[in-house]
Order: C-alpha cells, then sequence, then structure tokens
C-alpha cells in the first residue's frame, strides 16, 4: 500500500532520498489519519451540539465562536467545523470516508460547501485524489448542472432595477433590490474593498453588513458642510416620561437598541411643554472622550472571557445609564458589538467593578457563570488510527479542460436523453 503512494508522487528535487525520508513521510501519513479521526469526532460532537441546542446560553452568539472557545481553535477553523457538522447528513458517502480517516477536514469542507447534496458519491473518488486548491477550483458554484425538475433557483424577473429599504415589523432594518450587472458589480466592488479594510484593521470576522455599514459610515463622514452632516444623523428620540425610544421618522425601536444606544452615544436633551418641544441643549457624548481612553486602555478589548476582539470596542454602563448607572470607569467597561447586543438582549449578565481586578461576573441566559477558557484534557493513550492508512492527494497539475466528471443531475441527462430520442424520432418523419 506504502509503495503505491510513493509510485503516485515523484521524489521531489534536493530532498533526501533514504529511508529517513521514507519513514518521514509514513510518519506523516500516520499523524494524517489520525487527525481526520479526531477531526471527524470533533465534527459529530459538533452535530450533537448542534441538535440539542447545547452552545447556547454560554455568553456565545454563534456555534463557532463557541467551538473556538472550548476547543481553542482560530474562529476559521471552528466555523469550518460548524458547517461540516451542518451538511453531515446530506453528504453520507463522503462523511462516511471522512469518519474513517480517508479524507481531510479541509477537503471535506470544500465539498459541503460548494457541491450540491445530489453530488455526494460523484465527488466522492475526486475529492481522494484532489488537494484542496484543486477541489476549490474544480467544485466551483456553476460547475454543477441543476436537477430540472427542482425549481430554478433564480427564477428571472423583468429587467427593471429595484432597491428598497425599510423597517420590519420585529424593529430590525431590511434592504431589498435587484441591479444590472455591471452596476451591481460596483457594488459588490465596494463591499468586498470595505470588508478587506474592515480586515486590515484587524476586524477579522467582518460580515458583508459590517462593511455595507462601513461604506455607508464613510459616505456619511465624507460630508463636508458641518449642517448637512448634522441633518443626516440618526437620532433617536427618547421620552422621559415613558422611556420609549423612536427614531426621528417615527419608527419605534427596541427597547434593547435604546438601551445600548444609551450606552456609549451623543445626547441631546430636548424640553418640551404639553408635548410641543420648545428649547434644544447642548449635545454631548455619553461617555466623555477622555473617560472612554482610560477604560479602553484599562481593559484592552472585550472584557467576557474568551473573546478575543479587541477594535470597535462600545463602551458599555454595567448598571445601566437609564437607571441612574453612573458614567465612572468602574461602571463602564468595554465590549464588543456582538457581546454588547447580547447583554442587551438578556442573553449575558455582567456584575462587578471594573476598576478591580477579577471582581467581574459574567454569566449566561440562565445565570450561570461563565467560566474562563477551557483547558484541553491530555491524551492518555495513542491516538485511534484508521483501518486503512490515509493516501495523500496526487499532487499532479490538474488540467481543468480535462476534468470530466459528468457533474450533471439524472434528470437533466434524462431530459437531454429524451429530446435527443425525440429529435431523431422526427428526422425519421416522412
Ligand atoms: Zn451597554
Ligand atoms: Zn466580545
Amino acid at each position: 500500500m506504502y509503495d503505491l503512494v510513493m509510485s503516485r508522487r515523484p521524489t521531489p528535487i534536493g530532498s533526501p532520498d533514504g529511508p529517513g525520508a521514507v519513514d518521514i513521510e509514513h510518519e506523516i501519513s500516520e499523524i494524517a489519519g489520525a487527525l481526520n479521526l479526531i477531526n471527524s469526532r470533533l465534527v459529530k460532537v459538533a452535530e450533537r451540539a448542534l441538535e440539542r441546542g447545547e452552545w447556547i446560553g454560554h455568553g456565545i452568539h454563534s456555534p463557532a465562536q463557541w467551538l473556538a472557545w472550548k476547543a481553542g481553535m482560530s474562529p476559521q477553523h471552528a466555523k469550518q467545523i460548524v458547517q461540516i457538522a451542518e451538511q453531515r447528513a446530506s453528504f453520507p458517502l463522503v462523511i462516511d470516508a471522512f469518519d474513517r480517516g480517508e479524507l481531510t477536514v479541509d477537503q471535506v469542507h470544500v465539498v459541503v460547501t460548494r457541491a450540491p447534496a445530489w453530488a455526494d458519491d460523484r465527488v466522492l473518488h475526486f475529492t481522494k485524489n484532489a488537494s484542496v486548491v484543486q477541489l476549490r477550483r474544480a467544485i466551483r458554484a456553476g460547475r454543477f448542472e441543476g436537477d430540472p425538475d427542482q425549481p430554478d433557483p433564480e427564477p428571472r424577473r423583468e429587467d427593471r432595477e429595484r432597491l428598497s429599504t425599510g423597517n420590519t415589523d420585529q424593529g430590525r432594518w431590511r434592504i431589498n433590490g435587484e441591479l444590472d450587472i455591471e452596476r451591481g458589480s460596483i457594488v459588490d466592488n465596494a463591499l468586498s474593498e470595505a470588508r478587506d479594510s474592515l480586515f486590515e484593521q484587524g476586524h477579522t470576522d467582518a460580515t458583508w453588513a459590517d462593511a455595507l455599514v462601513e461604506i455607508a459610515q464613510r459616505s456619511l463622514d465624507a460630508v463636508a458642510a458641518e449642517s448637512r452632516r448634522e441633518r443626516f444623523k440618526t437620532w433617536v428620540h427618547l421620552s422621559a416620561d415613558t422611556g420609549d425610544a423612536t427614531l426621528t421618522a417615527g419608527w419605534r425601536i427596541p427597547m434593547a437598541v435604546r438601551d445600548r444606544v444609551l450606552c456609549d452615544g451623543q445626547i441631546q436633551p430636548v424640553w418640551e411643554r404639553d408635548g410641543v418641544p420648545f428649547s434644544v441643549g447642548r449635545s454631548q457624548r455619553i461617555v466623555p472622550d477622555r473617560t472612554r481612553r482610560i477604560v479602553e486602555h484599562r481593559d484592552r478589548g472585550c472584557r467576557v472571557p474568551g473573546c478575543t476582539a479587541d477594535r470597535f470596542v462600545e463602551i458599555h454602563h454595567i448598571i445601566h445609564w437609564l437607571n441612574d448607572g453612573p458614567t465612572d470607569t468602574w461602571n463602564l467597561i468595554c465590549l464588543c458589538p456582538k457581546h454588547h447586543r447580547m447583554h442587551h438582549q438578556g442573553r449575558l449578565g455582567i456584575t462587578g467593578n471594573a476598576d478591580q481586578k477579577c471582581d467581574l461576573t459574567f454569566t449566561d441566559w440562565q445565570g450561570r457563570a461563565i467560566d474562563p477558557a477551557g483547558q484541553p484534557i491530555l491524551p492518555t493513550g495513542p491516538p485511534p488510527q484508521p483501518v486503512v492508512p490515509y493516501q495523500h492527494p496526487c499532487g499532479e497539475r490538474m488540467d481543468l479542460n480535462w476534468v470530466g466528471l459528468g457533474w450533471a443531475h439524472d434528470n437533466a441527462l434524462k431530459h437531454r436523453r429524451q429530446q435527443a430520442r425525440q429529435r431523431s424520432a422526427a428526422d425519421w418523419m416522412p
């Protein structure tokens, strides 16, 4: 079996060609097989956690964040494991090979995120032999022909461009639209640029939504005239009597959003008499710049255990501002936007004195204290080994012109054969 592996790949130039090299390569294959089994076990555990919702309620905003924290892995790797876990049931053959240690987690990830589930058996053999980069190139979206019996995923609509925005019943903002391809690609490029620039600034988990907000923010910041900038500021109107908050257009905003805005925003008092505003006070930041700098310098990033965000933090009032919580450093902590949102949605409890070391207590939505990062349990025996040793990809150059995998759905093929038959029958008609 091992000779076969060696014969599939020419010996690299300059590598020692003695028995030592063979030993090392054999050892790498052994480790790769063991890693595959361990990763497949991790995916199974993640699947169980997803099914039972066990990741929820630990001060965590996504299953990937939970896994990254608990297993001490990078957010990207954790996301990969979660995505495979979500697709486990849809790709039984590929997952079977993964569970036997024959495929790596990266190979499986490409398949489950890029190929349709019906192609499970068709991609299996190719996956075993292709490197991860080759797989990515070969299994691009659009290389698979769809199932003609399924409704077209993108039915053609009228050619008119349209764009609409508004608020939903759940107090959220929505955007919906369709543009011509070349104008749309301008928007696409702007989004990619904004997301990339956020990434470069250290915001490594920036989403497309973050990119859209970034573009909008930049556009508003670029407005030169002060008066015009003021006009297009987002104002939340807070009623001192009822505590209700509304946007200028009259949309009511949820309490969680209101409380969050009041932690770290800018306020301008408006005095009313008999419900009619008659005077406007000076606008000021709830957290003055000097206090903000002290808190940011003290906390150096989000204070929630296990969170690594250290940019774009928001200042939070431990005793809420609306409940007369003072804007003093002991009552202020830095939180990343995600954890700040979670707190005000009631999914993360925070108590204590922020100026005292180790005095803060973070609790999940059930009030259970959140521990500091988990510790790996060291293995007591050797790792499990697959029955068949892991075989690495061929490593040969792939010519996409020669990758003929027949990635068409059975129904599409049937449909084509039927049409061909009808055509040839028509040819015989007198
Ligand atoms: Zn807050
Ligand atoms: Zn955080």
